[in-house]
């Protein structure tokens, strides 16, 4: 429980209840801050949410996450227990190739990988050592440097990339395609070890090779966890944690405005034209939105946002089923025969879509509270063009058609007659309920140009108590990145109000 302090400090007002939104309102409350969280949606979590209907539970968005350690830091740091419980995927998860009935389960023992991939990549456990060594190395060599740091300048930036040892350069100019083409020879080692590009919402070709750091996260660090109960209970843990802490949520609220006096925002204003006066603001909407559509910011008008480069957009399918399915695992993905071609295209060519990739997570396989007897809780995510490569979704149930009837013919049982229940959200609605631009399902892509401090900066431009925290400002997408990202932020606040004591 945060520590109570006999001298309430500041008042601070955060914006949006995603998770940077609820870490960085705990940091503040756990430090004495009076803090008060509006969020425009009737529940919190932003795209880490949750759908409850006729029985069955479906976590929306995250499915796992790696990094766990930045959570436990977080509580320690706040002076809480971790209000959820997570535990580490072994394996990985699965994936399947379309036309082959074998599926290959992604084990963090490279010797346990490599006997599945014997016949396909011979020698493959030394490739990947090979490899995660590599992947190491550049995980090693950047995440203090460049990703958990605030910068002061882009000359503090450009100093600080100074401190990354120099053999990662060609790496940044280099796609994580080819990077990974380096060290395997077969497609299918090359595409399993290279999915994972596609969790920063691009695909291996367009993503640079600095990011097979992630493969170290995954395969060698860390890992990836799973949240007992579901992904949600993170959220239903810090909001409890919240209202400990005397965090008051309020619900149903969207700004719209702001007033401001001189270097001070003053009061920002909601859609119903309520004022909500601060002395500092948290601001956990899309940092690039936010300055956009709400402080009209012409460096974020709708034009400059458009002509930024935003990930791509998410179809997701949520099932529940009158049957069990026990041939399929907790974590899949279904991948096609053209994997080049189908995500060289993905993020401008809607007629890819006809034979979709997708990854389908099984929610009540390890929690059965998910779903009623004998059902499964069933969730598809499949990676399509984003509103500016595909802005009509009029053929969204033909799409979702031609998912459920390739995973029927994949797992060899028709799913069709046992839908009890079934909800789509396509980009336009990840757009609509999160204000997200052209419903990019992580926001901000992480090109070269829109990463540290080259991304929408954690500390207004203009207004010395506005900051941001989230997927669209440092570092970037993803639920450790939240997690430090708020901590980013607090760190701000915290160096705002110092100076100004001082001053
Ligand atoms: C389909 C999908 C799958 C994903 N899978 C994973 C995964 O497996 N693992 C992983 O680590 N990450 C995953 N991610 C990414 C992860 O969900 C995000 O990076 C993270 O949740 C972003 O959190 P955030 O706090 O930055 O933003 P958000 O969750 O978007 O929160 C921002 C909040 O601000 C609110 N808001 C916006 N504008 C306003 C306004 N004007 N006024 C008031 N409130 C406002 C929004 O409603 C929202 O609640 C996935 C994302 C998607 C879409």
């Amino acid at each position: 429980m945060a520590e109570n302090h006999p001298e309430k400090k500041k008042k601070v007002l955060v914006v949006g209840a995603g998770l940077a939104g609820l870490c960085g309102a705990m940091r503040l409350a756990a430090n004495g801050y009076r803090v008060t969280l509006l969020e425009k949606n009737p529940q919190a979590g932003g795209r880490l949410n949750q759908i409850k209907k006729d029985g069955f539970t479906f976590d929306t968005g995250p499915s796992f996450f790696s990094m766990s350690y930045e959570f436990e830091a977080f509580a320690r740091e706040c002076n809480i227990n971790l209000p959820f419980e997570f535990v580490p995927l072994d394996p990985l998860y699965s994936v399947n190739f379309k036309g082959s009935d074998k599926t290959y389960h992604l084990y963090k023992d490279p010797e346990k990988l490599a006997a599945q991939l014997a016949d396909e990549e011979p020698g493959f456990a030394q490739k990947m050592e090979r490899y995660l060594e590599e992947c190491g190395k550049a995980f090693d060599d950047t995440v203090d440097i460049v990703i958990k740091r605030n910068f002061q300048s882009l000359f503090h930036y450009a100093q600080s990339l100074m401190e990354v040892n120099p053999r990662h350069l060609p790496k940044l100019y280099r796609s994580f395609w080819k990077q990974v083409c380096r060290y395997f020879d077969s497609d299918e080692a090359r595409r399993i070890v290279s999915l994972v590009a596609f969790f920063l919402g691009r695909t291996p070709f367009d993503t640079s090779a600095i990011y097979t750091l992630l493969s170290y996260t995954e395969f060698r660090y860390d890992g990836y966890y799973n949240v007992k109960g579901g992904m949600y209970r993170i959220v239903e843990g810090l909001v409890d944690e919240l209202s400990r802490a005397g965090v008051e949520i309020v619900y149903n609220t969207e700004i719209k405005s702001f007033e401001s006096s001189g270097k001070q925002l003053q009061a920002l204003v909601d859609s119903q034209g309520r004022r909500w006066e601060a002395d500092h603001f948290l601001v956990n909407a899309d940092a690039a939105v936010f300055r956009g559509m709400v402080m009209q910011r012409k460096k974020y008008s709708q034009r400059k946002l458009s002509k930024k480069s935003w990930t791509m957009g998410y179809l997701t399918i949520y099932l529940g089923l009158k049957t069990k399915l026990p041939q399929v695992n907790h974590h899949n993905y279904y991948l096609g025969t053209n994997f080049e071609a189908y995500a060289g295209n993905i993020m401008r060519q809607p007629d890819a879509l006809e034979k979709p990739y997708y990854y389908v997570n099984v929610l009540s396989k390890h929690n059965p509270d998910c779903a009623p007897a004998g059902c499964e809780s069933l969730f598809f995510v499949c990676p399509v063009p984003n509103l500016k490569y595909k802005a009509d979704w009029s053929d969204r149930d033909t799409i979702v058609q031609s998912i459920l009837e390739d995973f029927s013919e994949r797992i060899g049982q028709d799913i069709a007659p046992e839908i009890i229940t079934q909800t789509v959200y396509t980009p336009e609605d990840w757009r609509d309920q999160f204000n997200l631009h052209y419903g990019g399902g992580l926001g901000l892509s992480h090109s070269m140009l829109q990463i540290g401090a080259l991304r929408p900066r954690n500390v207004d431009e203009e207004f010395c108590n506005l900051f941001y925290a989230g997927a669209s400002t440092v570092p970037g997408a993803g639920l450790p990145m939240s997690v430090i990202s708020s901590k980013l932020a607090f760190e701000r606040i915290v160096e705002a109000d110092s100076t100004r004591d001082k001053g």
